[in-house]
């Protein structure tokens, strides 16, 4: 399932360390080594899935269980009630860099709108 030369599935391995947050039987989560925000985790399925594109209906459930991770993790931070912001990139042109899906959670300070 792990797929080689990608990051997150080495940090998924253990082969490369992480500020790991969260840890389910489908996902984890762990602190963006650069961080956008006082708060940014990033929360990934533990099956490699490369983008967007390739969800097809059997990951449904594995994808949804990143948004129960992204609330649980939110909801540790103290983000609840203030408010948060979950993205997640497809392909160069929104900004993907690491062809693992992967939830971007923000917090901790005023997010504008839109994006840039
Ligand atoms: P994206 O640009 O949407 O593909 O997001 C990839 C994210 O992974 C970026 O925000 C990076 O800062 C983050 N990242 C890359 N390498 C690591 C790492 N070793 N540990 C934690 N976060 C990382
Ligand atoms: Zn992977």
């Amino acid at each position: 399932m792990s797929e080689q030369d990608c990051l997150f599935c080495k940090i998924i391995d253990g082969e490369i360390p992480a500020d790991i947050v969260f840890e389910s039987k489908t996902a984890i989560g762990f602190r963006d080594i650069n961080p956008q925000a006082p708060i940014h985790m990033v929360i990934i399925p533990r099956e490699h899935v490369a983008t967007i594109n390739d969800i097809d209906a059997a990951h449904e459930a594995l994808v949804g269980s990143l948004f129960s991770a992204a609330k649980q993790v939110a909801a540790d931070e103290g983000l609840s009630e203030d408010g948060y912001r979950v993205v997640m990139n497809c392909n160069e042109a929104a900004g993907q860099t690491v062809f693992h899906i992967h939830l971007h959670l923000l917090g901790g300070r005023q997010l504008r709108w839109p994006p840039g």
